[in-house]
């Protein structure tokens, strides 16, 4: 695995907006819970983390 592509990866992964599901509040990177509506967070960082994984993954 080249080493600086996956650095770069995960660089654009933590500029990229992530917003409430429900409430579509912006959320802050280590954000647990909505600071807007409160809904908990963990199944959208779940998701979140399994993106990031699948992108060091891929050949691109
Ligand atoms: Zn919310």
């Amino acid at each position: 695995m080249n080493i600086d592509l996956s650095i770069e990866k995960v660089l654009n992964k933590l500029t990229e907006v992530v917003r409430c599901g429900d409430c579509a509040t912006r959320l802050r990177f280590g954000d647990k819970e909505c600071p807007h509506c409160g809904s908990d967070l963990d199944d959208q960082l779940r998701l979140w983390s399994k993106q990031m994984l699948e992108g060091l993954d891929s050949p691109e």
